[in-house]
């Protein structure tokens, strides 16, 4: 079924507590935990709890779960006293994805150049 835990996904088991992560945030939807490889100061991912390979999809299938990500990811940089930060979705491999389960990136605690690399 679309949403259903994956076997082979690393963030289902983050989900499902079988893989170890530093949760900030945790929502009947989602879960939100920092990344392990920081590229800013905040650098924390926001991820439903339910599977697809990417926000469009998520968005397109679970419109309510996609807008919870983007409340929490708000959220939490009110908590981390962000008042500016960046949240991206990389979609597809040409961007850098490479974990195919729908996940924003809050990046925030220094400065960043537009357009991005
Ligand atoms: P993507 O490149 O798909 O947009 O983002 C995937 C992110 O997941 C990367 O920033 C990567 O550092 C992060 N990541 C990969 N494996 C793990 C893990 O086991 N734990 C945590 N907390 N983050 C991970
Ligand atoms: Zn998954």
């Amino acid at each position: 079924m679309p949403g259903d835990p994956q076997d082979d996904c690393l963030f289902c088991k983050i989900v499902a507590g079988h893989i170890p992560a530093t949760i900030v945030r945790e929502t009947d939807t989602t879960v939100a935990f920092r990344d392990i490889n920081p590229q800013a100061p905040t650098h924390v991912l926001v991820i439903p709890r339910v599977h697809y390979p990417d926000a469009a999809s998520l968005a397109a299938a679970e419109p309510a779960v996609a807008a919870d990500i983007l409340r929490d990811a708000g959220g939490i940089a009110a908590d981390e006293k962000l008042d500016s930060y960046r949240i991206v979705f990389n979609t597809g491999t040409g961007v850098g994805q490479t974990v195919f389960h729908a996940h924003a990136h809050l990046l925030g605690g220094r400065g960043m150049t537009w357009p991005p690399g």
